[in-house]
């Protein structure tokens, strides 16, 4: 097992476009393996390859907290968006804050998995969530972004002044 320490807003990997998966090595299953242990000892139900430092494009999630269920996905492209729903969402890169944010409401993903082997990811509901706000890390957004502007500005202040120190 091994954990590795997260990058929390303001570090710019958060902001930095991740660049695609050229080569399925061992040392991609090793990040995967690193991004799901680090996944459950936050508490999470996905993460993001970014988060811990990493600006390639692989995230992991898994909606149902079932060990040896999660999804991987490596390169993945948004094929179809339908819908709309909002749900309250947390991110371990900007702790302490919970929003509702509005999402479409079921995605068709493709991607691949850690071998290179093609995947499709039909998604609705809790998932269809998750794939989306990991798909906005591999593209340098934080779930914040995705908030009215004023309302972005209030949830900023408040984490600026929760990781200043002292
Ligand atoms: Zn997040």
């Amino acid at each position: 097992m091994s954990v590795q320490s997260l990058c929390v807003e303001p570090d710019g990997v958060l902001r930095q476009p991740a660049r695609p998966v050229a080569a399925f090595t061992n040392d991609l299953r090793r990040l995967a393996r690193d991004l799901i242990d680090t996944m459950y000892a936050h508490d999470g139900i996905g993460i993001a390859a970014p988060q811990v430092g990493h600006a390639v494009q692989v995230f992991v999630a898994n909606p149902g907290q079932r060990r040896g269920q999660e999804l991987v996905v490596v390169n993945p492209v948004l094929v179809r968006a339908e819908g709309r729903a909002a749900m309250v969402e947390g991110c371990l890169s900007v702790p302490k804050i919970w929003e509702r944010v509005h999402r479409a409401a079921a995605v068709h993903m493709t991607g691949h998995d850690l071998f290179g082997q093609p995947l499709v990811i039909q998604a609705d509901g809790l998932l269809a969530v998750v794939v989306q706000h990991e798909l906005d890390h591999l593209q340098g957004r934080l779930f914040v972004d995705r908030l009215p502007w004023y309302h972005r500005r209030r949830v900023l202040r408040t984490l600026r002044r929760a990781i200043r120190p002292g």
